[in-house]
């Protein structure tokens, strides 16, 4: 095996050609490079001062990775979610996880690349791909929380006009967004049923009013609730087919999942790698404390887990990119939960080995204890999935 050097860090090695292209392992190494460039002090700097990430993700856009996934004619980089999910793994296993890489060129781009109108093409993707424009995605609602059936967004036509009415919580980074791609229902003419569908809605639309909330996430990308009454939207700021939105949603959640994993995996894969080394050197007895197997077991432990989860994710996007998204979508769920579970036991196993260092702000592993559960809740929770693979894949009955 020739070519592309190995990742750095002992979690981060990826040398076997057949598992992955030359091409997929120079992104590796490149957007590692970038990572570990900015290094998690510049992620930590930014929270503590309540910056945002700018500066990272305009050289990754400018340097075409956060529209790795996104087509070449609308500026992207043509390739699909197993080039994306390998951007956002990287820069997690340097320190510093985009959380609007989920949402961003995933969801909305994905949606916009897929079921756009050549304007919405133009006018988005472009943007997108080189991070000058940004886009949230906004679906969970106060009062319909796990259950997407409840959601009760609406959209009436007036005129050619849209009016959109409802309530959204915990949708990231709308401040920084240019745009939110909200889901909403309209009315189906024939059966008088709401049907979901896919709004774009510019951050600076009379009426679009967002509200931040206080998480305690160590992050600098804040949650906001948003509030709509009323407000009014041009014809076109419905996504593609008023008849296709539930195909769209598809479209866009498989994204969200397979990226929720990448975002679990590397964020793991960073707290893995700081404990190593710690416990390579850190002594108290005789030897170092990995030596002792009730130190080097979890950590051992906890890399296999991650490397499991990360098959995972290559099936779910390989999958996907592949065009079978009913398969992608049970592999994506998979995915998605075996990361969270991995990643949240790598943060916790970390911080246990660093001892008292583990909850200092110097080693910056604290913060990631809370920012490991997110994979777990959002964008749908661990309890969903389990309900997803008993009722789908193992044809249990349903309690709810
Ligand atoms: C940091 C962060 C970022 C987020 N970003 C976004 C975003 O950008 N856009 C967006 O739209 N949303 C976002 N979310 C919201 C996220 O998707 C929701 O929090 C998630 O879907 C869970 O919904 P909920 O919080 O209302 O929990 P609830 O639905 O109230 O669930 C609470 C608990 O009950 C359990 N539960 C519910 N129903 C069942 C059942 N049938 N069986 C078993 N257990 C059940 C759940 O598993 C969970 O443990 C974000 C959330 C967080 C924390």
């Amino acid at each position: 095996m020739s070519g592309t050097p190995a990742v750095n860090g002992p979690t981060g090695t990826f040398d076997n050609v057949l598992l992955e292209s030359e091409e997929r392992r120079a992104l590796r190494k490149a957007v590692s490079d970038l990572g570990r460039r900015y290094g998690r002090s510049y992620f930590l700097d930014a929270v503590r001062e309540g910056r945002h990430t700018d500066k990272l993700w305009q050289e990754a856009g400018a340097l075409g990775y956060l529209g790795v996934n996104l087509p070449e004619e609308h500026g992207g980089g043509g390739g699909g979610l197993a080039e994306l999910s390998i951007v956002l793994e990287e820069l997690g296993a340097a320190g510093c996880p985009l959380l609007l890489l989920i949402v961003s060129p995933a969801i909305c781009g994905t949606v916009i690349a897929r079921f756009g109108t050549e304007e919405q093409k133009r006018r988005w993707l472009p943007g997108l791909s080189d991070g000058s424009l940004r886009m949230a995605f906004g679906i969970t609602e106060p009062d319909a929380g796990s259950n997407s059936h409840r959601l009760t967004t609406t959209a009436r036509r007036d005129g050619s006009d849209w009016l959109l009415t409802g309530r959204k919580v915990f949708v990231s980074g709308v401040d920084i967004a240019d745009a939110t791609l909200i889901v909403g229902r309209t009315e189906d003419a024939r059966t008088g049923r709401l049907k979901p569908c896919l709004f774009v809605v510019e951050r600076e639309t009379p009426g679009f009013e967002f509200r931040p909330i206080d998480m305690e996430l160590s992050a600098p990308e804040k949650q906001f609730h948003i509030f709509m009454d009323d407000v009014r939207l041009p014809a076109d700021a419905l996504v593609g087919d008023e008849d296709a939105g539930l195909l769209q949603l598809f479209a866009g959640l498989n994204p969200e999942r397979v990226m929720t994993a990448a975002f679990s995996i590397g964020m793991g894969r960073f707290a893995l790698d700081a404990a190593v080394a710690y416990a390579r050197t850190r002594q108290v007895w005789k030897a170092p404390i990995g030596s002792h197997q009730a130190i080097a077991h979890p950590l051992a432990q906890a890399h296999i887990e991650l490397e499991l989860a990360r098959l995972m994710m290559q099936k779910a996007a390989f999958l996907y990119d592949a065009g079978d998204d009913m398969a992608a979508g049970e592999a994506a769920n998979m995915a998605k939960y075996a990361a969270a579970e991995a990643g949240a036991k790598a943060v916790d196993q970390a911080v246990h080995t660093l001892g008292g260092n583990g909850l200092t702000a110097e080693y910056g592993l604290a913060s990631l204890l809370t920012a490991s559960r997110v994979g777990r809740i959002a964008p749908v929770s661990r309890e969903m999935i389990l309900n997803y693979v008993s009722h789908h894949t193992l044809g249990l009955p349903k309690s709810y």
